[in-house]
Order: C-alpha cells, then structure tokens, then sequence
C-alpha cells in the first residue's frame, strides 16, 4: 500500500461555530482523488478573511470550517492524472486557477478564471471534502484548507515554487501581499510619476505600496490609525504617513492636503471598513481617480457616495489584486527570492499550531503585521 492510499490523521485548526474561535483538533485527511494532490504543511499565516470567516463572512458561511488559506507546503502524494507534481515538490495553494483556456483567461482582461474559479462551496471541486473530524465532514475556505498539518488540494490550484525560497515569504506571497502588489501593477497599472494613496497597511496595503514604488509612483500615501505602520509603509515605499485618528478632518480631506488639493491618480481600499469606500473614492481625482477596492468585512452590503463615483472617478473590485496565478505569481516568487521587496518586515510575529489561540491575542498587537504558523 503506498502513501496515496492511506487516510492521515493529523492536527488542525477548526472553527465549529460562529463566534466560538478556532480549536486544535486532529482531524482525518484522505487520500487525494485523481487530480489532487495532498500536502504536507511547512507553515502558513493569517490572513484577515481568515478572522472575517470566524467572525462569519458571508463570502465563508460554512461549519465546521477548517481555516487557513495562505500558506506553502511540500507533496507528500500525488492522484493517479497528476503528472505536472510529485512528491517533495514545494508548492504554493492558490485560490483562483488559470486555464488559458477560458473567456477571462484568453481575453486578458480578468485574472478570474471560469474553468477554476474561486470556490465558494468549501468543498472541492466535485463537491466533497477531504477532511473530516469526528466522523463530520469539515469545509475549508476557498480551495483547501492550510492550517493543517495535511492538507488535499486540486493540482490546478498549485503553484509550483523554487526550494530556496524563504517559507514565511512564500506564505505571504500566497494571499496579502500579493493582492495588494497585483492591486497596483495589474488592475491599477500605476504609471510612472503618479500619486497613490492606500488605506490600510497591512499586507495587502504594504504590497500596493511595494508595487506602486516599482512602477515608477512619485508620491505614495499609507493611511492608517496606527502609528506603527509608518516605519512598516516607509520600507517599503511610501512617501507621505496619514494617521487618520489624529485628526478631526476626514481621510480624504488629509490626502488632498497633500496632493495640491486636488486628490491621487489611485487609491487602494485595503480594508474592507464600508465608510473608507467613499473616502478612498474621494481622495482620487476629479474626472479620472481611480480607486481599487481589494477589503473583505463581515458587512455583504456597503454604501458609497453618489456624488464621489459620479464625478468621472473609476471604482473597481478585485479577488488576488488581479494575479493570474499561472502567469503573474511565480513572477512574484522570484522577485521574492531575489528580494526585490523587504518581505521580512511583515513578519513580525510566529507560533506553532498547536497554539494558534495566542495567533489571535498578537494581532491585536500595534506592532503586529503577520504571524507565522509553524506546522
Ligand atoms: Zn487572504
Ligand atoms: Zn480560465
């Protein structure tokens, strides 16, 4: 009997019911079926959707819920049609796959693939699940669920990784960074001497910073309530620090302040707070600001100002900053090897699994920009 066949029984972390936390748990991973493949763990991080499906996001309203969604790993078995991975392959979990194949993949125009699309099941593609504790089924958000020691995930929502990368940074490549980083690059496309603002600086927020400082923005605004985020903004890229609850005047009105009154050229909402949609759109300019939002609250619904989007400004949305994961991610990863961008400035904080609860009190830490799960 090979590996491929046998049932893993391992800890995770599992969240039973809204508002009750996440639970270390040892849980039962099955084989992977034909065109999955299963992964050993090496660590993970949080991301905020994570804490938005505990705290329950209608985007993941599914429990018992194993939690997790950044993260690298390495194959530990592969299904009998899997060809492109074997095992000790160290990979990358996406969430969105790429096809080449689909009208978004051909057209060029959406990194939102039809043929692997972000799943909003908690299951795998054929509707089941891997993963059981207890003898319950367990869902996972998005594609497989990473804060497991094992995990079973469909080869199309794998990214194929160099060894030598850092595994921290290869978590956070994987979910935040990224989206922020793609935010700029592919769906903004941030043009050479232009203005940015970006409300939030965590991950995502630090990435568009990164991405606008490589495309060539001449002035970068990080907004955000916590004054240890400048330091973080600023090793980055950023060239201007707003600390919004030090002033009276509303975050648009700070960032216009700084760009002659009359607003950026691109604002990213990064935190998915509804208010910050009308000020993200009204820190842009006039007749072309364009604002991407990439935030993910427990709110389905948020209202913006009429009058903000009216005015000829351009309000998109964006899953994974626009990514293809197939085409753009490993372009990632590599300038993450070369260290092209100071990712070791978001990880300020780890834990093992088996004490992923102190995970939750350290982030409410001001200091707190990432915690690494060791697994
Ligand atoms: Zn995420
Ligand atoms: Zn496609």
């Amino acid at each position: 009997m090979t590996s491929t066949s046998q049932v893993i029984t391992c800890k995770a972390a599992v969240c039973w019911k809204v508002g009750e936390g996440v639970k270390i748990e040892e849980i039962q991973v099955d084989p992977p079926k034909a065109t999955e493949v299963r992964l050993k763990m090496l660590c993970s991080s949080i991301c905020h959707t994570d804490i938005s499906s505990i705290q329950g996001t209608p985007m993941f309203n599914f429990y018992p819920l194993a939690l997790g969604h950044e993260g690298v790993g390495v194959v530990e078995s592969v299904g009998d049609e899997v060809k492109s991975l074997k095992g000790g392959d160290m990979v990358i979990p996406i969430f969105v796959g790429e096809c080449k194949e689909c009208e978004n993949c051909i057209s060029g125009k959406s990194n939102l693939c039809m043929t692997y699309p972000l799943s909003l099941t908690g299951l795998m593609p054929d509707n089941t699940s891997r993963m059981s504790c207890r003898g319950q089924r367990l869902y996972h958000p998005s594609s497989c669920a990473t804060w497991s020691e094992y995990t079973v995930i469909d080869v199309n929502y794998l990214v194929k990784v160099d060894p030598s990368i850092n595994p921290a940074h290869a978590s956070f490549i994987s979910c935040g960074f990224s989206t922020g980083y793609g935010a700029a690059w592919k769906e903004a496309k941030v043009e050479s001497g232009s203005s940015v603002a970006v409300f939030g600086l965590g991950a995502v927020g630090l990435g568009a910073i990164s991405a606008a400082k490589m495309l060539g923005a001449t002035k970068i605004i990080g907004i955000d309530i916590n004054d240890m985020k400048r330091e973080k903004g600023e090793a980055f890229g950023m060239t201007h620090f707003i600390n919004s609850s030090n002033s009276d005047k509303s975050p648009s009105e700070l960032v216009k302040e700084l760009s002659d009154g009359l607003g950026v050229d691109f604002s990213f909402e990064c935190t998915g707070v509804g208010p910050l949609l009308t000020e993200s759109l009204e820190a842009t300019k006039v007749g072309s600001g364009k604002t991407i939002t990439l935030g993910v609250g427990t709110e389905p619904f948020v209202s913006f100002g009429l009058f903000s989007i009216l005015f000829g400004r351009t309000l998109k949305g964006s899953i994974f900053g626009g990514l293809k994961s197939i085409s753009d991610l490993p372009i990632i990863a590599d300038k993450c090897i070369k260290q092209e961008f100071p990712l070791q400035e978001l990880f300020t904080h780890e834990v093992q699994l088996t004490d992923i609860e102190q995970a939750f009190e350290l982030l409410k830490q001001p200091t707190c920009v990432k915690v690494v799960i060791k697994i």
